[in-house]
């Protein structure tokens, strides 16, 4: 009996974790050693990125055939350029996500970087091309420098010093007694949300990705952890093909093309300036946010 209940509880974690949004699926998959959904076709080529090109191109997309969650989304991310997906909880913002990195394949419509279709390259090498910095990151029981060296098999610890002080946790890092051989995780040392973030940003410098998937944590950070974070995050995304999925539109202020998705289709798209003068969803969700940010500032 045992032995059922295991995999059940592992299933449990499974389900839980894809509804909290994107965790850190490399991670997921490696420890679980299950497939994923997709299959790569026989034969399949692997994925060539020249610039990173991203599109969505009207795809439709349902986990259960019945319900529909994206109802026919084009979305083009110019290579280099940054696009931000904001819109009400449950617009199918992470599952765009989840699209791009091949979780599930689209029902119709196809998902292409530099035109080639991701159905049908080899799935590590689209994982490969693909750097995620999750709402929540996964930390193994080991130590903090295994934590981000995990970000590229083979990284000297050179390589995982320079990718903690691109990410600023290289001084946090500095003062523990262990260094980087502290032991993190649940049975070691707990970090914060601000902390495990940056761990997560490590890893992707050392990942060095073309394409780069940020998934904004729902639960705040304080102001000043935020505004330090997301100077790092400006930093890593330069010259990277960027797709930050928004809950604060505070963040994305700078965005190359802002895509707002309601009900499983693009309302809106366009930069900060456009949208608001457009004075739309958007510019609507933009005035209730910068009320709420006021007080909580006040309270701070
Ligand atoms: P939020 O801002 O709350 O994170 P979101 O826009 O990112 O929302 P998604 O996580 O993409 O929304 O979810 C879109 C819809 O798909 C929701 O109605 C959600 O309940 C449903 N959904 C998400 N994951 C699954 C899943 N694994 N199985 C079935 N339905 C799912």
């Amino acid at each position: 009996l045992l032995q059922l209940f295991r995999p059940l509880d592992m299933l449990g974690w499974v389900y839980r974790s894809i509804r909290q949004g994107l965790i850190d699926m490399e991670a997921m998959f490696d420890l679980l050693d299950t497939p994923a959904e997709v299959v790569d076709v026989p034969g399949a080529p692997t994925l060539a990125v020249s610039r990173g090109h991203v599109r969505f191109d009207d795809v439709v997309f349902g986990y259960e055939p019945e319900r529909q969650i994206l109802k026919g989304v084009t979305i083009d991310v110019p290579a280099g350029t940054s696009c931000a997906v904001v819109g009400p909880s449950g617009a199918g913002k992470s599952t765009l996500a989840r699209l791009l990195y091949r979780f599930y394949d689209p029902q119709s419509g196809r998902i292409t970087i530099d035109g080639q279709d991701i159905a049908a390259v080899q799935q590590n090498s689209l994982r490969a091309a693909i750097g995620i910095v999750p709402q929540d990151t996964v930390l193994f029981n080991d130590t903090i420098g295994y934590n981000i060296g995990y970000g590229r098999e083979g990284a000297g610890q050179a390589e995982v010093e320079r990718a903690a002080e691109g990410a600023a946790i290289d001084v946090f890092i500095a003062a523990l007694p262990d260094r980087y051989e502290a032991m993190v995780g649940e049975r070691g040392l707990k970090l914060s949300g601000g902390e495990k973030q940056r761990v997560a940003i490590a890893r992707t410098l050392l990942k060095n990705p073309p394409v780069l998937i940020l998934d904004e944590a729902t639960s705040a950070l304080d102001s000043r952890t935020e505004e330090a974070i997301q100077d790092t995050l400006d930093r890593i995304a330069t010259s990277r093909t960027t797709i930050t999925i928004a809950h604060r539109l505070s963040t994305i202020v700078g965005a190359d093309q802002i895509v707002v998705l309601d009900g499983g289709r693009v309302a809106e798209r366009g930069t900060h300036a456009e949208l608001l003068r457009r004075g739309g969803l958007y510019a609507e969700l933009w005035v209730r946010q910068a009320a709420e940010r006021e007080l909580e500032q006040a309270a701070e």
